[in-house]
């Protein structure tokens, strides 16, 4: 299926690959451009290598917003031979250095009950690491243009990095903001994740655009929006940790379907007892 970048804010692109409705973000300046996130098969990393080519001449680097599979196996592919710079935050880079074997078999199993053609893609795929680290704040010249990377904090991963572009009021926010579907809390650390979406809150005016990791473009009003269903699920992992309540029981109270809920309960349960 051929897919194309769409100019979302001066020379800003997304291009939305149909499969997981990943979205990547395309930033060109006057020397230079930035690719955000690199999908996950040798055939989606190829048509977006030719869908940005068709938007741009200049040489890029590339940022993974974090460490899941749809969002940097296509870094070899991407990043070309030389290969150019892969951003990430530290953690997400830690995350990519771990054995190629690993690393293959978690995204493989996620995605063998429901996608089994794509996980066979994935248990073949190459793996390239970042290799320029962030710790909180880097900002790349692209020639004309300065954007941000920036980690806000922990939320649906240890390691999740956000790319403003000032000049543009367009932020990328990875999946940190979700549109197409519910959070995603797998990896996530459901006791942070609101404080995370305030301090994004805090840099977004009322036209700002905001690109979710997934779906359709999203302003302040919807990050907004699930900024408080995250809080609700924040005090409802409180309250039933020091009620010794059952897990499905405060999954079923959560603002989410109880099967997208009882990961973050576990996981917010674990982390309030390791702190006890
Ligand atoms: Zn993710």
């Amino acid at each position: 299926m051929s897919v194309g970048f769409t100019e979302v804010a001066d020379r800003v692109y997304v291009l939305r690959q149909p499969g997981l409705d990943v979205n990547v973000t395309l930033i060109v300046g006057d020397a230079a451009a930035l690719v955000v996130d690199t999908l996950s098969t040798p055939d989606e990393a190829t048509e977006l290598i030719r869908a940005a080519r068709q938007v741009t001449g200049l040489p890029w680097s590339v940022v993974n917003t974090h460490h899941h599979f749809d969002h940097c196996f296509g870094n070899e592919l991407v990043a070309g031979d030389p290969p150019a710079a892969i951003w990430a935050h530290q953690e997400t880079a830690r995350l990519l250095h771990r054995p190629v074997e690993t690393i293959r078999t978690e995204a493989y199993q996620e995605m063998a009950p429901t996608h089994p053609r794509l996980a066979e893609a994935l248990r073949h795929a190459t793996v390239r690491p970042p290799d320029h680290t962030v710790a909180r704040t880097e900002s790349v010249d692209l020639g004309g243009r300065t954007v941000q990377l920036w980690h806000p904090g922990r939320g649906h991963t240890v390691g999740d990095l956000v790319v403003r572009i000032p000049d543009a009021d367009v932020l990328v926010a990875g999946d940190l903001v979700e549109q197409s579907g519910p959070p995603s809390f797998t990896d996530a650390y459901p006791l942070e994740w609101p404080d995370t979406l305030a301090e994004l809150l805090r840099e977004l005016g009322p036209d700002s655009v905001v690109v979710p990791g997934h779906g359709d473009r999203v302003g302040r009003d919807f990050v907004a929006a699930q900024h408080s269903e995250l809080v609700a699920l924040e005090w409802l992992i409180r309250a039933g940790h020091a009620d010794d309540a059952p897990i499905e029981r405060v999954a079923a109270q959560a603002p989410y379907d109880p099967l997208v809920a009882a990961p973050a309960v576990a996981r917010g349960y674990a982390e309030l007892a390791n702190r006890a």
